[in-house]
């Protein structure tokens, strides 16, 4: 079983939303766009909540038990490197190799000499069909991509058949992740990083690179609208070509991460994929958490309460907190309320603070960024936590649904 054209990463924290996830999904299906659904989880969150990619399986597997979904669906070992691949290969039949630090590390000399004299049928323009004018490559720029590149590859290479050894499942999903690092790729780097893939014999069947303009966690786009537009569809064009010319799996599409609440560059992107017939695999998991914050207010009382202390001590704890997504998250620290004002809300104004809705005149991004960095938080409280995400699991639940579908799904696929 492969991936749909469409798949949608619904990623979970504390694993508690298979479920609530996966009626998402399925009403997307009753609406006529089928979607695969993959749980992925990466090692940064599974040692920061203290959970083992074992507890994402059991949440998968027993979310689609219960809700009797008969058709595919997977479990990603997300954002995985050399180091720690070996805890995923059980339990995993995704797996989205990370390369970023090895991107600007260099390959062996000979190495780059031969691939830049395999690339030299596009050494001086790169035609790629569909695009109005060719790309201009040369030389210079070319070994500029075998040196910043190659080595990262490789490296994904190596990665590929570690895991293909390892499982027992060779039916494995491969995707190929370059986007946590400080410079975008452009559609000239993602077509000779795909000669690379091919090179290297690894069956790709998504590639995930940064895309130009801020993917901040759990909020919008932040940038160039046509800007991302040309990019977008140029790559898609780029991957077109790419399976064509290099023997890639035919249906090796794009993965985007961090792609939760980028409402903006959705309708974007549902346009370029209609208009080019192209699938997508879209990346999801920090929503997830914030709705159960927001789900845990709106049911009142003692929920609000620890609701609030999530607040309080991610207030306090912010410089910590924030300081391994620094990258993602741009957080005024002048327009965070201050832990004495959100201890005098009511349920409805810390969800409408919290919640999504662009436009909104409660709704915080400051506030929501800094929550979607809380998550530590709560994995301390450990059992209060998990004891009252239980107890108020219907209301939490239909708020995760209505996340992914109302505002997601819906946007996305035009639903
Ligand atoms: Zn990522």
């Amino acid at each position: 079983m492969k991936l749909r054209r469409f798949s949608f990463g619904v990623g979970d924290r504390f694993a508690m939303q298979g479920e609530a996830q996966l009626r998402a999904i399925m009403k997307a299906n009753e609406a006529g766009i089928q979607i695969t659904p993959v749980w992925n989880k990466s090692n940064r969150e599974h040692s920061i909540v203290h959970t083992k990619p074992q507890d994402t399986r059991i949440e998968a597997d027993s979310a689609v038990k219960s809700l009797q979904w008969g058709s595919e669906y997977f479990v990603d070992a997300d954002h995985i490197n050399m180091t720690n691949v070996d805890g995923f290969v059980q339990s995993c039949d995704f797996f989205t190799i990370d390369v970023a630090g090895f991107i600007g590390k260099s390959a062996k000399v000979e190495d780059i000499y031969r691939f830049v004299e395999g690339c030299a049928r596009y050494k001086d323009r790169l035609i790629i069909p569909g695009l109005a004018t060719p790309l201009v490559v040369g030389d210079k720029l070319l070994y500029e991509i075998a040196e910043n590149f190659l080595a990262a590859i490789q490296e994904a290479g190596s990665i590929y058949r570690h895991i293909a050894s390892d499982s027992s499942d060779k039916n494995f999903v491969v995707e190929i992740s370059m986007d946590e690092v400080e410079r975008a790729q452009s559609p000239v780097e993602l077509f000779f990083i795909l000669k690379m893939i091919a090179d290297q014999q690894i069956p790709a069947d998504t590639i995930a690179p940064k895309f130009t303009g801020r993917f901040n966690k759990g909020v919008d786009y932040v940038g160039d609208l046509k800007q991302f537009r040309n990019e977008f569809e140029a790559d898609l064009l780029g991957i077109d070509y790419a399976v064509k010319e290099f023997g890639l799996p035919t249906d090796l599409k794009l993965s985007v991460h961090s792609g939760s609440d980028k409402f903006s560059i959705y309708p974007v992107m549902k346009e370029l994929l209609q208009k080019y017939d192209k699938g997508i695999h879209v990346k999801t998991a920090g929503t997830t958490w914030l709705e159960e914050v927001i789900g845990l207010a709106v049911a009142g009382g003692e929920a609000l309460d620890l609701a609030k202390l999530i607040y309080r001590n991610s207030y306090s704890r912010r410089k910590e907190l924030c300081a391994p997504y620094a990258d993602v998250i741009d957080i005024n620290p002048v327009l965070l309320p201050l832990p004495d004002v959100v201890d005098s809300w009511n349920s409805k104004q810390f969800a409408d603070t919290l919640r999504h809705i662009p436009g909104h005149p409660d709704y915080n991004p400051n506030f929501r960024q800094l929550i979607h960095v809380g998550y530590k938080i709560a994995a301390e409280l450990g059992d209060s936590y998990y004891a009252l995400v239980k107890k108020y699991a219907p209301v939490i639940g239909r708020c995760v649904e209505e996340n992914l579908y109302e505002r997601h799904l819906k946007r996305l696929f035009d639903l």
